[in-house]
């Protein structure tokens, strides 16, 4: 006989077994926040221990990474991946090199991930990965080693019908060249569809460099057309400068809409005639330096050291940089500001207690398992190529990311709309990535 217990008791066993994860506890409250409805529809998922069971990863390998500096001085690191799902698929998620990455963040990620992954329809589970590497400062040869190092310990875990590890934060497509040039030398194998985020011409997928931050601008396009509007003559404000933020950036741009300020972790640059995407892809990924340099190459625009970028006024934010980057304070000044909508770039960049401020004064949100899933799905069309030993067009890539993202909009606010909270995709996006899990979960049997 199963002892069943309530959404709130099953959230207190989950955090009381996994003490000192804050990051994973908010990412496993806001999805069972959502659950209630769905759970009234489905008992039979308390029965089964579908909660439990989803919460707990499937697999998690952590492991020593040491390398040595260019002075010849030996480091230290924690690697780590979190093989959370495979009900739908290979677990399929990002790598993270930076130096507040543990278990918390990672389980957070990969949480988040085994909903998203599934909401973009496409055969993949959800895992995440990392180290508490610090690649700032670091030179090539610095991140190249480090990159080995990594490498060959995750070699093992690692495959195209096992896990499909791709680029997060720190890590892009020259941590994926130097992660995916080990993997073959260890494997003496070319197996493309082992990493994603590959460059174009050794395996990688057009548009995946851009994905993440396309989708998310085409997200908010679809969030604003529901309302009938859209970004075209929009005031927008996208935090970070990294990968997600840049094209962001570049196709609100293309949809009519200005962006005025971007950020990076020291402070925020503001330029009212729209920014110069290509002179940020300059700064951030050719020179690798400062935002604030963009202030001193344009008359137009100046540099804020320090403080909020949610001070300046926009009618849509896409925070686009990190988590909990969003705080309630800085949700009371965007709704006196006038903004119509939120999308998340990046992986739950808004508090729990900005969500509510955001919510109540009836502002569009688009959580980041909907508004970003972007970047995982064009990961998920890079294995489609490499299984078929094909590479597309760029247009016929955009095509398919924009389909995707459309679609997942729309399955977002049907599913919002069916189980009672019309409008509110935060729901729509728990509940639909969660029934498709549970119901592959169910036909696996108790695995
Ligand atoms: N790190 C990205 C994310 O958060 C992409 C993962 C992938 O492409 O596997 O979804």
């Amino acid at each position: 006989m199963n002892t069943v217990k309530s959404i709130d008791a099953i959230y207190d066993d989950i955090v009381a077994r996994n003490p000192a994860q804050d990051e994973f506890h908010q990412a496993v409250r806001e999805v069972l926040g959502s659950l209630e409805v769905c759970i009234d529809r489905h008992p039979e998922f308390l029965d089964q221990k579908l909660i439990e069971r989803i919460s707990e990863p499937e697999r998690q390998i952590i492991f020593r990474v040491p390398w040595q500096d260019d002075n010849g001085e030996v480091h230290v690191n924690r690697g780590m991946r979190v093989e959370f799902n495979s009900a739908l698929g290979p677990y399929k998620g990002g790598l993270r090199f930076h130096p507040s990455v543990g278990l918390g963040i990672i389980k957070f990620l990969g949480f988040e991930q085994i909903f998203k992954n599934a909401l973009t329809g496409m055969p993949i589970g959800g895992g995440k990965g990392g180290a508490d590497f610090d690649p700032k400062g670091r030179s090539d040869a610095e991140v190249m080693r480090f990159c080995q190092s990594f490498m060959t310990e995750l070699y093992r875990h690692i495959g195209e019908y096992r896990d499909v590890p791709a680029g997060d934060i720190g890590v892009g497509s020259r941590e994926i060249g130097y992660l995916f040039g080990q993997y073959k030398r260890i494997t003496n194998s070319y197996e493309s569809g082992v990493l994603t985020g590959k460059g174009i011409g050794w395996g990688g997928a057009r548009v995946r460099t851009e994905a993440t931050g396309y989708g998310c601008a085409i997200f908010a396009d679809e969030m604003l057309k529901s309302t009938g509007g859209s970004l075209d003559g929009r005031t927008v404000v996208v935090s970070g400068s990294g990968n997600v933020a840049i094209y962001a950036i570049e196709k609100v741009h293309q949809l009519g809409g200005t962006v005025v300020a971007c950020s990076d972790s020291s402070g925020y640059i503001v330029d009212e005639s729209g920014i110069d995407v290509e002179l940020v892809k300059d700064i951030k990924e050719v020179r690798r330096e400062r935002i604030s340099e963009y202030a001193g190459e344009k008359a137009a625009a100046h540099y804020v050291a320090g403080g909020s970028i949610w001070d300046v006024p926009c009618e849509v934010a896409l925070p686009s940089a990190t988590q909990n980057e969003l705080a309630e304070a800085d949700a009371v000044r965007l709704v006196k500001n006038g903004c119509l909508a939120v999308a998340e770039g990046a992986n739950m960049p808004t508090t729990p207690e900005a969500l509510h401020v955001l919510q109540e004064a009836k502002v569009a949100f688009g959580p980041g398992k909907a508004a970003n899933a972007g970047g995982v799905a064009t990961s998920a069309l890079e294995m489609q190529q490499n299984a078929s030993r094909d590479s597309w067009s760029f247009g016929y890539s955009e095509e398919r990311l924009s389909e995707i993202m459309i679609d997942i909009h729309r399955r977002c606010a049907e599913t919002a709309e069916e189980y009672a909270s019309p409008g509110n995709l935060v729901v729509g996006a728990n509940v639909s990535g969660f029934l498709q899990v549970a119901d592959a979960m169910q036909a696996h049997g108790l695995i």
